[in-house]
């Protein structure tokens, strides 16, 4: 009864999905050995043998890091493997080992500290630069450097891989990020999951991760992490982007069931959906669901064409605008989605670009000067403040730039390229943003039939009850389920004590949704959903059985739900989503769905 009593309580943590997958294991708290320059300095500095022992550890991290490219190239794809030989590109290009030898020379600087400064200026240098692409390298030249530095220097703490030799069993990898050097340490024989506070889909940790088919959940909240020992029990479920720290134990028995079930039939499965990429998202009887990709940067749009995804149905412009403090202007926002769509691949598809979604929990540090004096303080209930369409409407100039950057971007490319309008709750705020458009199109000689279509988001409650009304000032619907979510539940979507009640199962959502479809409907309008729903394959069909016609999520899941869609007919979807909208429970819905996955 005492052992009962100080269990501790399970505490589920959302973070995002990056690599697929559901493990259990005992926590093993990481932190990125810090490289211990200032003691590499004492030995006396003879230049000669410093500029030796400089150019020995660059070859050496050359080499490692092409090593890493061709397995990430073997084990993921091309285009994750180009960063880690662009990175030994870098390491071999003579601009640092030069400048470096030059400090050698000139300060009687050791090889470690040499190279450190080198790196460091030239990532300052790219980090000035206002292409993000360049800015994101400033962070490759120092991953790069530390791969040379790693021979140079003792470290403060013990590696990933001397941490890993002592384990018994595998582990759950908790960080706050991780190099690529740490995760050339891992397999699937001593990690069976990665969770970590940093990190995005294409973070480094991320890419090798799917490369080496370990579950992975990043972006988890640092609050939580803090709370996790060394051996606490953990489970980290990778499809639905979730870690629980100390879970019951019938979640503990599913997840050992499903994880030996997923690493069994690992290799299986990749042969089989491999062989669906170059297909359209169907169900067996061939009705036709468009799968498209929720996407934040070039790279993610890479992964999108790799993935077979059909368009973009969600291009998140907070994400590729946010780095920095400056924004963005036109040419350079055009530039940007240019490159996304020509990224993209030869994909016919929608490009639904959405306007700025700021403000509330996704601060944009580059638009604060703009911001008034009252709406720089914080707000007491950012959930249901100034975001979104809200957001944009208060700083002059914001919205008419991002949409003659759109325009200028549909007229380059000639891609399907539409505009989405976030967290709408009035027909209003669509009006006002097409009176925006009107005169962008107007200053651009865009005749009408030529013009970019605008959509919304249906995100809140006031968006699903006027629906009808919306629809005579927006051509297209997607549904955001991770606010819709949240909003109806009245349950905050980042508060892991609320993650049972902010479920997009619960009773009231599936309503809801079933309710947008069928106004839509009515009204002509096509509907497709792209909150993190849609990105699991169970929750896809049940979706493709409420008649939702198009499902946009993170490129990692495309696969498994293209797979799910095409062994079940659209007769078995419905009788499922008609069944579910008549249950009273998220349990007994959830036991209805895991009907599909037998
Ligand atoms: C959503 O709310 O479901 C959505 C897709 O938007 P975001 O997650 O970016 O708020
Ligand atoms: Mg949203």
């Amino acid at each position: 009864m005492d052992n009962e009593a100080s269990k501790p309580e399970p505490v589920t943590v959302k973070g995002i999905a990056v690599s697929p997958g559901i493990a259990l294991g005992p926590a093993l708290l990481y932190r990125s050995p810090v490289l211990d320059v200032d003691s590499a300095q004492q030995a006396p500095a003879n230049p000669a043998a410093e500029r030796e022992r400089l150019h020995a550890a660059l070859d050496r991290g050359v080499i490692e890091l092409q090593a890493l490219a061709d397995r990430v190239s073997r084990d993921v794809g091309q285009s994750e493997s180009d960063i880690f030989t662009a990175q030994a590109l870098m390491l071999a290009d003579p601009t640092i080992a030069e400048r470096a030898d030059t400090l050698i020379e000139q300060t009687g600087a050791t090889a470690a500290e040499a190279l450190s400064r080198a790196a460091e200026e030239q990532a300052n240098i790219l980090a000035q630069l206002s292409d993000p692409l360049w800015r994101e390298r400033a962070v490759d030249v120092q991953d790069a450097a530390r791969a040379a530095l790693a021979h140079l220097t003792p470290l403060q703490q013990p590696t990933l891989a001397r941490a890993l030799s002592t384990v018994v069993e595998p582990v759950v990898v908790v960080a706050d990020d991780l190099t690529p050097s740490d995760t050339a340490q891992m397999s699937l024989d001593n990690v069976c999951a990665i969770a970590l506070a940093q990190g995005a889909f294409t973070s480094h940790a991320a890419i090798i991760a799917r490369a080496l088919h370990i579950p992975a959940v990043v972006g988890l909240d640092p609050r939580y992490m803090k709370a996790i020992q060394n051996g606490d029990p953990l489970l980290v479920d990778g499809v639905r982007g979730m870690v629980t720290i100390h879970p019951d134990e019938a979640s503990s028995d599913n997840a050992r069931t499903s994880a030996e079930r997923y690493r069994r039939d690992l290799r299986t499965t990749q042969l089989r959906r491999a062989a669906l990429t170059e297909k359209h998202g169907s169900t067996r009887d061939g009705h036709r669901i468009q799968l498209l990709a929720n996407v934040g940067s070039v790279a993610d749009a890479r992964a999108a064409s790799e993935a077979g995804a059909e368009g973009i149905g969600l291009l998140r412009t907070e994400f590729l605008l946010s780095e920095g403090t400056a924004l963005f202007d036109e040419q350079q926002q055009a530039d940007l989605y240019t490159k996304v769509i020509l990224a993209s691949g030869p994909t016919q598809g929608p490009i639904v670009v959405r306007t700025i979604d700021a403000g509330g929990d996704k601060p944009l540090p580059a638009l604060l000067p703009s911001l008034s004096q009252s709406r720089q303080m914080a707000e007491a209930n950012p959930a249901l403040g100034v975001r979104g369409i809200r957001f944009q409407a208060g700083i002059a100039g914001l919205l008419a730039t991002q949409l003659r950057a759109i325009v200028l971007t549909a007229e380059r490319t000639n891609a399907d390229v539409r505009v989405m309008l976030p967290m709408v709750s009035t027909v209003d705020e669509i009006r006002a943003a097409h009176q925006v458009l009107a005169s962008v199109h107007a200053d651009a000689n865009i005749a009408p039939d030529r013009s970019v279509p605008v959509g919304v988001m249906i995100e809140t409650p006031a968006a699903v009850l006027t629906l009808d009304l919306l629809a005579q000032a927006a051509v297209f619907f997607s549904i955001g389920t991770n606010d819709l979510t949240q909003y109806i539940m009245a349950a905050d979507r980042l508060n892991p004590q609320l993650a049972a009640l902010c479920s997009p199962v619960q009773p009231a959502v599936l309503r809801a949704i079933s309710a947008i479809r069928t106004t839509a409907q009515a009204a002509q309008r096509h509907v497709a959903v792209c909150g993190e729903m849609a990105g699991d394959p169970l929750l896809a069909l049940l979706l493709v059985g409420l008649g939702i016609e198009a499902l946009s999520m993170a490129p990692v899941n495309i696969p498994a739900v293209k797979e799910a869609l095409a062994i079940r007919t659209l007769a078995e979807l419905q009788a499922i989503a008609e069944r579910a909208l008549h249950l009273a429970t998220v349990g007994e819905i959830e036991q209805c769905l895991g009907e599909l996955a037998q």
